[in-house]
């Protein structure tokens, strides 16, 4: 296919013979282009919510929540889970729903 440039006409060629068909499964990577796939790994706070673990009270709950504060100046380290989150220097912390219901009263 012919464009202009200011230099005078070039060409490129367009691919237009299809794709070779996959025949297995990508698996959930298939969106993730290679040379980012090394940065893609889990991060802390996955482990930590995977786990199921309120990380105040210590109750292993079917489902967790996460409280969050925007920075670490934010915290206030005269409550329970202020001085958690300031010990473990973490903005987010993994609690149970009534250990979050009680941070939000
Ligand atoms: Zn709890």
């Amino acid at each position: 296919m012919p464009y202009k440039t200011q230099k005078g006409t070039k060409y490129a060629v367009l691919y237009n013979e299809g794709f070779r068909r996959v025949k297995y499964a990508l698996g959930s990577y298939a969106d993730i282009i290679p040379e980012y796939e090394q940065m893609n790994k889990p991060k802390e706070l996955f482990f930590r919510y995977k786990a199921n673990v309120c990380e105040m009270c210590g109750a292993y709950v079917p489902a967790v929540k996460v409280y969050q504060v925007k920075s670490m100046s934010d915290l206030d380290v005269n409550t329970e889970w202020g001085a958690i989150m300031n010990k473990k220097k973490r903005k987010t912390l993994v609690v149970c729903g009534d250990c979050y219901d009680r941070i939000h009263k």
